[in-house]
């Protein structure tokens, strides 16, 4: 049984380190995600834990971390502590912009404080952090993507919490073969020039959907490779869950890195029916999956109603449809 944050009521979470540890009841000492799974790492094609047993993990993903866009101010080691106490979440996502104004691209530093803030959040709770380069266009910013990672492997790539994800989510007309592999190929390499071993994830072509491609042609010569896939349960369903079927019967390790219960767009009503078939998919192929996201945009997939507080502790009525199903999910996927 797993209730390393039996202790936290909704709406009470406060910071205590002891009561993440200890189970009241059993008076036995819990794990953490990271004390049961360790470093992650690929086992025959299939993304599991230090020992090599399979490792399904369940977070939300933080939205675009532009300045001035407004959900920068959720880039706080408080936000990933409510995640890991009150939703039980065993990973989150830090979506650091790598495109538009307030990017990474033209603010850096700012970019880096948001992301060294999620993964600080993270190892001070015990769990993965999937660091994310938000992009549609990574490669035409190669050499920043190349910076902002050695950058976090050389400060980071020593924990086990680390998850490299290098490039969000090419465009269809971003062909996989001849741009996305070459692109995956130069930043792996860059990366594990300072990281020899935490996961690194490839975004695949069509809003990395394209899994299909990746498994017909991976990149290869590098350990602890993996893949991802994303989905909006609005809008993809049998279709894209046989094409991921076929890549993991392939042999391709794949990390749902992003998904969301609404329309592709982020925003439509939520899809309770098609998110379980997912859920159902991911549960059966013990995936990790990251929701999106952590807003208060008023959009679908946004899980906070607009104009809550920065720093978590949110209650069941400051959560918005979308954040209270993935609430449910979250909490729910260790237990099971
Ligand atoms: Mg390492």
């Amino acid at each position: 049984m797993f209730i390393w944050a039996s202790a936290f009521l909704l709406g009470a979470c406060q910071p205590v380190p002891s009561a993440r540890s200890i189970s009241a009841e059993a008076g036995q000492v819990a794990k953490t995600p990271i004390e049961r799974f360790g470093q992650l790492r690929v086992t025959n094609g299939k993304i599991t834990g230090a020992n090599g047993a399979p490792a399904s993990l369940a977070g939300p993903s933080f939205f675009w971390s532009n300045t001035d866009w407004g959900m920068a101010r959720f880039y706080n080691e408080d936000a990933v502590t409510y995640f890991a106490q009150d939703w039980k979440a065993g990973i989150v996502r830090a979506a650091i912009a790598g495109e538009q104004d307030g990017s990474y691209l033209d603010q850096p530093d700012a970019n880096i404080a948001r992301a060294e803030a999620i993964i600080e959040g993270a190892i001070a709770n015990g769990i993965y952090v999937v660091v994310d380069w938000h992009s549609h266009h990574a490669e035409d910013h190669a050499e920043q993507a190349e910076i902002f990672f050695r950058h976090i492997a050389g400060k980071y790539g020593h924990t086990p919490n680390l998850i490299y994800e290098i490039y969000n989510e090419p465009l269809d007309t971003t062909d996989w073969q001849s741009t996305v592999k070459p692109y995956a190929e130069r930043l792996i390499a860059s990366i594990r020039e300072i990281d020899p071993d935490n996961l690194i994830i490839v975004g695949t072509q069509t809003w990395s959907q394209d899994v299909d491609k990746a498994a017909l042609n991976p990149v290869r010569g590098f350990e602890n490779i993996g893949y991802a896939l994303h989905f909006y349960a609005g809008s993809h369903s049998a279709e894209l869950r046989q094409r991921a079927e076929q890549a993991i019967k392939a042999g391709l390790p794949i990390m749902v890195t992003e998904w969301g219960s609404v329309g592709y767009s982020g925003d439509g009503d939520v899809d309770r029916a098609s998110s379980e078939a997912w859920m159902a998919f991911v549960r059966r192929h013990q995936l990790s999956h990251m929701i999106w996201s952590v807003s208060d945009k008023r959009e679908g997939a946004a899980m906070l109603v607009p104009g809550v507080r920065s720093r978590g502790g949110w209650t069941s009525g400051e959560l918005t449809e979308s954040g209270r199903f993935a609430r449910e999910i979250v909490r729910g996927w260790e237990a099971d």
